[in-house]
C-alpha cells in the first residue's frame, strides 16, 4: 500500500492541517483583539491630548509655552501647531523641524474647519494614529493642535509573545498527531481484529458469526460481514442438501437399471419377451432420470437469477394451451377438466416461467386425482390481480405437509416414488420460484371436494374487474 492511499496517512496529514489552521486562526484572532483595543484606546488618549491643547492654546494664545507630548518605549509623538493660515507656529520633532512652513494635511485642514479629527491605520502591527482639534479664540478659529503618533510597541509585544504562541503551536500540532495517532491505532485495531476473525473463520466448516462487542462506526460493517455469512451459511447449506438429495434421486434409478440388467445377464435363456419387458424398465427409469435432470436444470437456472426482464404474458392462452397439452393424459385417467377462464389475464413475466407453473399445477392435479376424478381450472382478473386456481378430487395434502411440498425432492408419500404416479419432487419448488419472481402468491388449500386447492395470485396488467367463484 502506498503510503499516500493510507488512511492512517490521510487522518495525521488533517490532524496537523487542523492544528496549524487552529493554532494561526487563534494567534490572528487575539492579535486582531489587541489592535483593535488599542485604536479605540488611542482615539480617546490622543483626542483628548489634541482638546487639552487647544484649550490652553486658545487661553494663552498660539505663542504660548506648552509642554511636549509624553514619549514612551515604541512611542513616537510630534507635536505641531499652525495658524489658520495652515503655517507651522511650533513643531515638536528635532529631526525634521518644519516650523514657519506650510502644511496641507487633512488633520490640519479639518481642524481649521472647526472639526476634530482622528485617523487611524496599522501595518505589520506598526500603528499610525493622528488627531487634531481647532484652536478657538473669542469665538474665531485662529490655529490647529496636531498630534501625530507612531507606536511599535505591538511589534514589541508581539515579539514578547512569539516563543509563547510558538511554544503553544507546537504543542497543540504535537496534540493533535498524538489524539490522531491514537483513533487511527484503535480503528487499525479494530479492522485488524475484523480481518482476523474473518481469516479464522474461512477454514471453519460452519461459519460463525463475529460477535458486535462495540455499537461504534466498525459495528455495521461486523454486522454486514454477518449477513453475508448467514447467506453463505445458507446456500452451503443448501448445496449440501441439493448434492444428496441429487446423488440420492438419481442414485436411485441407477440402482434399478444395474438390477435390471444383471437379472438379464446372470439368468440363463432369457427368452425375448422377457429382455423386452425388462428393457421397457429399463427405459421407463432413463425417462425418470432425464425428467429429473431436466427440472434440476430449470431450477439451476431459476436460481442463478440471471432471468430475463417482465413483458406481458396472456395467462388465458397459457391456460388454454396446457388444458390442451394435458387433456391426453387426463383423458387416460378418465379425469374431466372444468375450465372457467377470464380471456384477458395478461401478467408481467416470462412465458417459460408461466408454462412452468400452469403446466406443473395441472400435471399434478391429474397426476394426483382419482381415477374418473374431475379437475376444474379458474382464471379471473379481480382487484388489479390474475387468480389462477387448480381444483382437484385427488388425494389432497394434509395440512402439515403444505410448506414442505414446496422444497425441491419433497414428497408427501414416498412410497409413489416408483410407481408410476410420483414425480421428481421438482415440479412444487419450480413453480414457487416463478411465481415469486412475478411478484405473486401461492396456497394451499382442501377442495370443497375433498381433494386439493392451488391458489396462484399474481399482479395483472388488466384493469380492475370483479369476479367470484
Ligand atoms: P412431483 O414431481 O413428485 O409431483 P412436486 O414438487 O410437483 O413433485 O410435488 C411435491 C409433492 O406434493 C408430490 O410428491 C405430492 O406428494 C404432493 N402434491 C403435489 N400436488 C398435489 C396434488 N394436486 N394433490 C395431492 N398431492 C400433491
Amino acid at each position: 500500500m502506498k503510503l499516500r492511499e493510507s488512511i492512517s496517512f490521510r487522518i495525521l496529514i488533517l490532524c496537523g492541517v487542523a492544528a496549524f489552521l487552529s493554532v494561526y486562526i487563534m494567534s490572528s484572532v487575539i492579535l486582531n483583539r489587541i489592535e483593535t483595543a488599542t485604536h479605540l484606546a488611542k482615539q480617546t488618549e490622543l483626542q483628548a491630548a489634541a482638546s487639552e491643547y487647544a484649550t490652553s492654546l486658545s487661553v494663552y494664545g498660539l505663542d504660548a509655552e506648552i509642554t511636549l507630548p509624553d514619549t514612551y518605549a515604541g512611542i513616537n509623538r510630534r507635536l505641531i501647531i499652525t495658524d489658520s493660515s495652515l503655517r507651522i507656529v511650533f513643531d515638536s520633532s528635532d529631526i525634521e523641524n518644519h516650523e514657519g512652513k506650510i502644511i496641507y494635511l487633512p488633520a490640519v485642514v479639518t481642524a481649521l474647519r472647526g472639526d476634530e479629527f482622528f485617523e487611524f491605520s496599522s501595518s505589520n502591527l506598526r500603528l499610525e494614529s493622528s488627531a487634531a482639534a481647532p484652536v478657538v479664540s473669542d469665538g474665531k478659529i485662529i490655529g490647529a493642535v496636531c498630534i501625530f503618533e507612531t507606536d511599535v510597541s505591538l511589534q514589541n509585544i508581539y515579539k514578547a509573545l512569539l516563543p509563547a504562541l510558538l511554544i503553544s503551536g507546537i504543542v497543540t500540532i504535537l496534540l493533535f498527531l498524538t489524539l490522531g495517532a491514537a483513533f487511527v491505532f484503535f480503528l487499525l485495531r479494530r479492522i485488524s481484529n475484523l480481518i482476523k476473525t474473518v481469516k479464522e473463520t474461512q477454514g471453519d466448516e460452519k461459519i460463525e458469526k463475529i460477535p458486535v462487542n462495540y455499537n461504534d462506526e466498525v459495528a455495521p460493517i461486523i454486522r454486514e460481514f454477518n449477513n453475508i455469512y448467514e447467506r453463505l451459511d445458507y446456500v452451503q447449506q443448501m448445496r449440501q442438501a441439493f448434492v444428496s438429495d441429487a446423488s440420492h434421486e438419481l442414485r436411485t434409478p441407477l440402482a434399478a437399471i444395474r438390477l435390471l440388467c444383471e437379472s438379464i445377464t446372470q439368468t440363463d435363456d432369457v427368452d425375448t419377451e422377457t429382455i423386452r419387458e425388462f428393457m421397457e424398465d429399463i427405459i421407463l427409469e432413463v425417462d425418470r432420470m432425464s425428467h429429473t435432470a431436466e427440472k434440476l436444470l430449470v431450477l439451476s437456472r431459476l436460481d442463478n437469477g440471471n432471468r430475463k426482464g417482465h413483458a406481458p404474458v396472456s395467462l388465458s392462452e397459457t391456460v388454454y394451451k396446457m388444458i390442451n397439452a394435458f387433456e391426453p393424459i387426463a383423458a387416460d385417467k378418465d379425469v374431466t377438466i372444468e375450465s372457467y377462464i377470464e380471456d384477458d389475464c395478461i401478467i408481467p413475466g416470462e412465458t417459460e416461467g408461466a408454462n412452468q407453473i400452469v403446466g406443473n399445477l395441472i400435471d399434478n392435479a391429474i397426476k394426483y386425482n382419482n381415477v374418473g376424478g374431475t379437475l376444474r381450472i379458474y382464471l379471473f382478473s379481480k382487484n388489479g390481480k390474475c387468480t389462477f386456481i387448480t381444483d382437484d378430487t385427488g388425494i389432497g395434502i394434509a395440512p402439515e405437509y403444505r410448506e414442505q411440498v414446496f422444497e425441491r425432492f419433497y414428497r408427501v408419500d414416498k412410497s409413489r416414488e416408483h410407481d408410476g404416479r410420483g414425480g421428481s419432487g421438482l415440479g412444487l419448488a419450480i413453480v414457487k420460484r416463478n411465481v415469486e419472481h412475478f411478484g405473486g402468491t401461492i396456497r394451499i388449500s382442501d377442495s370443497v371436494t375433498g381433494g386439493t386447492r392451488f391458489t396462484v395470485v399474481l399482479p395483472s396488467l388488466q384493469t380492475e374487474e370483479e369476479h367470484s367463484i
